[in-house]
């Protein structure tokens, strides 16, 4: 087995601070980089710069013990053992693919300052194809030249879920061109490996490719069911009642299959758009993955015409309060989140629109400056004429619809969750919404 002392984690944002701690915990000492100078000031103090459940007080801890530091400069990772990339990639300008600059960019500015043998390990979700580019481009740029090598190990962990995603993954997957790579690799996950957690050993467009199929087949799950949705509110059906048969069959299952307001965050409308325009480079067509992206637009679409359908036609002049602004609950994560694009549609729309989130306040505010954050249900609620529920937050599922009667002028709920108990909002008087259900 390899000895691994120290590791290095560049890019630390959603995935690097979690990974980084985690490996900080794991025993290891560990250097985060980024070229975010404020996101690295706060960190190096120990505070967390978004939301992440239980990762703020791993983080504190192994910064006072001295097992975890934060830089901007990269130089200081030189001696690392191993080196895990884990910068973003966000969808181009252009939404055809990746935009790959910040994983070159991390890899030529590291490489020059490999100069001994150590391994660097991708962990960003890439095309296919990157990885063998990437290790190209290390491989010319470091002094060590032919000592440094490249393995992907892809991430799936989930936000709201992050630290213990990380410490015990479903699965690790270790795309590697040298079997010497296998035992670093080991070393680094020993823990997780002795507690059961399976691996994978392929090659690197393998591993990558595993991330992006895991993607578009957990976003497919979650269209279909939103597609379900669709036909039962032209049908008259109950899509509730429908999934709930669909779950009893064990070769369909239960999870994902939660009919809504569909995907959002920073990683899986981005990562299908990413493929699809991939796998056409490599002349494979994709189309259903292109249908599942606009099934998931088109349930934002239709939770808006919901509002406009439950206030007599049209938005304008009307107060709307939307509870939810992150992608998902356990989350201040805002990016690309399906809450605050309906919120922001109803805006343009003249709705006046109060948005509550109990998390994402702060980066809803950065982002759709125009809408009012309210720092309160009750504020956000307050002689509203509809109130949505955009995200599922369990301090909303717990609300009690006849304290809430109190604070709004219209009793009117759009459940784009399906997260409230239906029949305690009407018995409170309110009328109930919710898509694919009968109103
Ligand atoms: P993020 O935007 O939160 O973090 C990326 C960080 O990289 C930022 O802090 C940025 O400043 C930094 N960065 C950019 N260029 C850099 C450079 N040259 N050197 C050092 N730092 C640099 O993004 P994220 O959510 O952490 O995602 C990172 C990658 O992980 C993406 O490929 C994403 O698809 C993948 N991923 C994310 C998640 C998740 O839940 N967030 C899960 C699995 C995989």
């Amino acid at each position: 087995m390899s000895t691994v002392r120290t590791i290095s984690v560049i890019g630390t944002g959603y995935l690097g601070a979690t990974h980084a701690a985690c490996m900080a915990d794991l025993g290891f000492s560990v250097i985060g980089v980024d070229t975010d100078a404020a996101k690295v000031a706060s960190l190096a103090e120990g505070r967390l710069p978004f939301f992440e459940p239980d990762l703020e007080p791993l983080i504190r801890k192994h910064v006072e013990h001295g097992r975890l530091r934060f830089t901007t400069d990269i130089a200081e990772t030189a001696d690392a053992d191993v080196h895990f990339l884990c910068v973003g990639t966000p969808q181009r300008r252009d939404g055809l693919g990746a935009d790959l600059g910040a994983v070159h960019g991390a890899a030529t500015v590291l490489a020059a300052h490999l100069r001994r043998p150590c391994l660097v390990v991708g962990k960003s979700t890439v095309p296919v194809g990157t990885a063998a580019e990437v290790a190209a481009m290390i491989r010319a740029g470091a002094p060590a030249g032919d000592g440094v090598h490249l393995a992907w190990n892809p991430e799936f962990l989930r936000e709201g879920r992050a630290v213990q995603d990380t410490l015990r993954p479903d699965r690790l997957v270790f795309g590697i061109t040298d079997t010497r790579d296998l035992d670093v690799l080991r070393a680094v996950y020993a823990d997780a490996l002795a507690g059961g957690v399976p691996e994978v050993v392929t090659d690197l467009p393998t591993a990558e490719l595993v991330k992006a199929a895991a993607n578009s087949f957990l976003a497919t799950k979650i269209s279909f069911v939103n597609a379900m949705a669709e036909v039962c509110d032209a049908a008259g059906a109950d899509v509730l009642a429908l999934t709930e048969a669909l779950a009893h069959d064990t070769r369909i299952g239960r999870q994902f299959l939660r009919p809504g307001l569909g995907f959002g965050g920073g990683c899986l409308p981005k990562d299908i758009r990413a493929f699809v325009a991939r796998a056409e480079e490599l002349s494979v067509g994709l189309p259903f993955l292109r249908e599942v992206d606009a099934i998931n637009i088109r349930c934002r679409k239709r939770a808006v015409q919901l509002v406009a359908e439950e206030l007599g036609g049209s938005v304008a002049g009307r107060t709307v309060a939307v509870l939810g602004a992150a992608f998902k609950p356990g989350s201040d994560d805002v990016r690309d989140s399906p809450a605050l694009h309906v919120a922001s549609v109803l805006h343009r729309l003249g709705a006046q629109v109060r948005v509550h989130d109990p998390k994402a306040r702060d980066a809803a505010a950065r982002r759709a400056p125009e809408l009012t954050h309210a720092g309160t249900v009750a504020g956000a609620c307050l002689d509203a004429d509809l109130v949505l529920l955009a995200t599922e937050w369990s301090q909303y599922v717990e609300l009690d619809p006849a304290h809430l009667a109190g604070v709004v002028r219209g009793q009117r709920m759009v459940d784009t969750r399906h997260a409230l108990p239906a029949d305690r909002w009407r018995a409170a008087g309110w009328r109930y919404r919710a898509p694919g259900r009968v109103a």
